[in-house]
């Protein structure tokens, strides 16, 4: 066991939640937080759809909850119909959010736009109609290969908006991901920027999915929708490649939504297995966007009056439950940050919270450890030299947070005032699973703590025992949930092998191991138990590992 787990376990200083966060909380105190644990105990079923009925606007009740009959297959809310864009979008209109800051977008550079969700709104169904235009619509596939923008977000909330499923490709990907990942979803659409800009530097996208064209089998593709980001010089190949202004000219700032049932597919997102290429994790509308929702105001304990900043990719899950779908579910004010931590110097993040005045902070734990480093060398760039009384929470996702860095930022960022929300979750969840309340949960440096109200979560040998606490096993979730992965994109049998293994008696396989302290029961996660590597929060199966080392000519 390494030795950051083993001093996990051997924690023993607790931050009960400040009492003056608990005063506010949108869950105050343990009681509240097990009553409705208590609550979705006693009725699974009836707590998820209580508040499915509260939290999404339907165009069509749904009359079935859950439909198990095709286990593990799962189905929620299915007879439902609703539309993931009208329900962030449309939903706030003609209310006092209609003119709130919905984005407020920093570049590389340091410029700021600020967007309302009026405007937000507009430009989402121009660019809808744009796509509309072309011919694209409802049943279709749509690889987005953008950068960090307010782009990035309208491209996905306009394919939301008209039913076409997309794949968000991370903007760091080789053209060879992309055309695997093109091929794989049977995209008929691509959206993509001319360059992205980090860092200072300009980065080719366009280029790169000419070269995954220039493969083969992208046939399927009619269109590619280029937005000019930096102007660079790129090769340009109409009537396939149009402009992203020119299809959104002219167009009406209202376009209808496309109301689809509850379980169309939202989005599939592809993340690397143990073996073989990566798997399209395929997620549905209704029940994913609940959860997004939902733990916006349970975790993160929203407030119409939250600066909220997640600082992940849209090309990772965190990126489209936290910036492109969550925050705008709940109304909030987001900050997106087109560039890097370290860029003009390791001080971004803090200036960047100081400058807008941000409240909700949340970020992973290597980009916190690159940072203590930084300030340990130049002090300039500490975040003490930074204003940052005008955060009120922090949180940490994507890998274990070490007790060191997590008292850290509790200190230096958070001046010891901010509860640490320490989410555990997976792409496969859809959102948080493991995670303190910061109204409620005594914090542990290190441990994820307890699962959501609803979330079944539990420590099993290889034959589904339970495991007593102080014992490691395999961490599973013994109930379905509303958020869950549906399938593998068109690999069904492997989505049941990989999730749903004969020996877990229909437990969901999250594939980490994890042990639960003998006094308090909480989580702590041990790390993956598959032949997966978690590097800085992104997961690398063996075999993208050794292709690339046998890719180099010096390896036989
Ligand atoms: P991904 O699907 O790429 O977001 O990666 C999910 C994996 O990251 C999980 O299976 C864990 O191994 C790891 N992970 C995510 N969040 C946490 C956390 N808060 N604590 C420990 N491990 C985490």
């Amino acid at each position: 066991m390494s030795a950051a787990i083993t001093s996990v376990l051997q924690e023993n200083r607790v931050f009960p939640p400040p009492r003056g966060f608990v005063e506010q909380a949108n869950i105050a105190g343990m009681a509240q937080y097990q009553a409705l644990c208590s609550k979705a105990q006693a009725d699974h079923e009836g707590f998820w759809a209580d508040l499915a009925k509260e939290h999404l606007l339907w165009h069509k009740p749904f009359s079935q909850t859950l439909d198990q009959s095709n286990k593990p297959f799962y189905r929620w809310f299915h007879d439902g119909e609703l539309n993931v864009s009208y329900n962030c979008l449309d939903k706030h209109l003609g209310t006092a959010t209609e003119h709130k800051t919905a984005i407020i977008f920093e570049a590389d550079d340091g410029t700021v736009t600020e967007l309302s969700y009026r405007e937000l709104h507009d430009r989402v169904c121009r660019f809808a109609n744009g796509l509309k235009s072309l011919g694209h619509g409802r049943g279709e596939r749509a690889i987005i290969y953008m950068p960090m923008s307010i782009h990035a977000v309208v491209a996905m909330q306009a394919c939301a908006r008209l039913g076409i499923t997309h794949s968000v490709v991370f903007g760091g990907f080789s053209s060879k991901s992309l055309h695997e990942r093109i091929v794989d979803a049977g995209a008929t659409l691509v959206i993509a920027a001319d360059e992205q800009v980090r860092g200072g530097k300009h980065i080719p996208l366009k280029p790169a999915v000419d070269e995954a064209f220039a493969m083969g089998g992208c046939e399927a593709v009619r269109h590619v929708v280029v937005w000019r980001r930096t102007g660079g010089a790129i090769a340009f190949h109409p009537p396939r490649d149009v402009w992203w202004d020119d299809i959104e000219a002219g167009q009406s700032s209202t376009c209808e939504p496309v109301w689809v049932p509850a379980e169309h597919p939202l989005f599939i997102l592809y993340t690397s297995g143990s073996t073989g290429k990566p798997k399209g994790v395929q997620h549905a509308s209704g029940g994913y966007l609940l959860h997004a929702k939902l733990t916006m105001q349970w975790t993160f304990d929203i407030k119409a009056s939250d600066v909220f900043w997640c600082t992940a990719d849209v090309g990772w899950v965190t990126g489209h439950t936290y910036v492109a779908y969550g925050p705008l579910a709940v109304g909030a004010t987001e900050i997106i940050f087109e560039g890097v931590p370290t860029y003009p110097d390791a001080a971004r993040f803090w200036k960047m919270i100081e400058r807008h005045r941000c409240t909700i902070f949340y970020t992973a734990p290597t980009a916190i450890r690159s940072l203590i480093k930084a300030s340990e060398t130049d002090e300039k760039v500490h975040p003490a030299r930074s204003d940052l009384s005008s955060l009120r929470l922090l949180g940490s996702v994507g890998e274990p947070i070490n007790p060191e860095a997590w008292m850290w930022y509790h200190r230096h960022v958070g001046g010891e005032r901010c509860p640490i929300v320490d989410t555990f979750w997976q792409t496969e969840t859809g959102g948080h699973m493991i995670t303190p309340l910061p109204g409620a949960t005594p914090l542990v440096p290190g441990s994820c703590t307890l699962p959501l109200p609803g979330i079944d979560a539990a420590i099993v040998d290889e034959a589904a025992h339970d495991m007593p606490h102080g014992q490691g096993g395999i961490l599973v979730i013994k109930k379905p949930w509303p958020s869950m992965i549906r399938t593998i994109w068109g690999d069904p049998e492997r989505f049941k092998k990989s999730y749903f293994p004969e020996e877990l008696k229909g437990y969901y396989l999250a594939g980490d191991g994890a042990v639960r302290n003998k006094d308090t029961g909480y989580f702590t996660i041990t790390g993956r138990i598959d032949d997966v590597l978690n590097v800085s929060g992104h997961r690398l199966g063996t075999m993208e590992v050794e292709s690339a080392l046998v890719a180099h000519p010096l390896v036989a």
